[in-house]
């Protein structure tokens, strides 16, 4: 079968092939065509560095570390700007490209011996010949959340009075010290080793905000390029166990948490090819 879409995959079944894709990286960059999209391999020099990271609709991607941008003359970005205006799978794939070549870049000693690692073929892995350590390309859970709580009618609506107009549910949105400190977010970080996504999800919101969580949610997941060579972020909803608890920022990671009405949002929000924005969007259409 031909899969439709992007499959990512490690296998060289063949040498490249001038009709195949091509990403190189330099650094943090790729390389795109005059049209945006990725070129082929039989438009760029000949190299023997090329890398498998998979198939998109059947057709074979390969990536190679490109020692500095000046060495292939052409258009270079960032995932960021990719991921901006490629459709998917596109953005996908140029995030494995990404991460594959970042992590061949990071991984080339045995951290246990110093042996240079070698290549294990068909797969995203490297072995010691020295001492037979095994590293995989492996990846880092991290969690957002995205937490509500009900309008101000809903929640402390006097004994005896009725609530007269019904407002909006409300969202909890952060503002961190680093990255783009500008932007309203969701409260985020890395899953701990001996820890489920759920129990991060408890930890970093009690961590960084102070609120306790009912009725945590899995929501879906994205692999993120922007934050190490093998990034999944995982998405949940969840609402605040106390309707008035108010947020309070650690100072060090967040310098600032608010409740926004849902039909008031900031317009500060993360980019949309962001699972961040995804789920702010979903809860907002609840
Ligand atoms: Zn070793």
């Amino acid at each position: 079968m031909n899969g439709a879409g992007f499959l990512p995959g490690a296998d060289a079944n063949r040498p490249p092939a001038p009709g195949d894709l091509a990403l190189p990286v330099a650094g943090h960059k790729l390389l795109t065509g005059p049209d945006g999209a990725f070129p082929r391999i039989g438009e760029l020099p000949d190299r023997a560095d090329w890398v498998p990271v998979g198939t998109l609709d059947g057709v074979p991607a390969w990536a190679a570390d490109v020692a500095d941008t000046e060495a292939l003359p052409g258009d270079w970005q960032s995932w960021r700007r990719l991921a901006a205006h490629l459709p998917e799978p596109l953005a996908t794939l140029a995030g494995r490209a990404l991460a594959v070549i970042t992590w061949r870049r990071t991984h080339r000693w045995c951290g246990a011996c110093r042996a240079e690692l070698a290549d294990v073929p068909g797969e995203t892995a490297r072995r010691c010949p020295g001492c037979q350590l095994y590293v995989p390309l492996r990846l880092s859970a991290a969690v957002l959340v995205a937490i509500t709580r009900p309008g101000p009618a809903g929640r402390s609506a006097p004994a005896g009075r009725a609530a007269s107009a019904s407002r909006p549910a409300e969202l909890l949105l952060v503002r961190h010290s680093y990255g783009p400190t500008g932007l309203w977010a969701l409260v985020a970080g890395f899953v701990e080793a001996g820890e489920t996504l759920e129990a991060a999800a408890h930890r970093e919101v009690r961590e960084e905000v102070g609120l306790a969580l009912d009725r945590v949610a899995y929501f879906g997941s994205q692999p993120w390029a922007m934050s190490g060579p093998g990034t999944l972020l995982t998405g949940f909803t969840a609402t605040a166990a106390d309707p008035n608890a108010e947020p309070v920022v650690d100072g060090r990671e967040l310098t600032e948490a608010r409740w926004f009405p849902l039909d008031a949002l900031p317009a500060e929000l993360p980019p949309a090819y962001s699972i961040s924005r995804w789920l702010i969007d979903a809860v907002a259409a609840s």
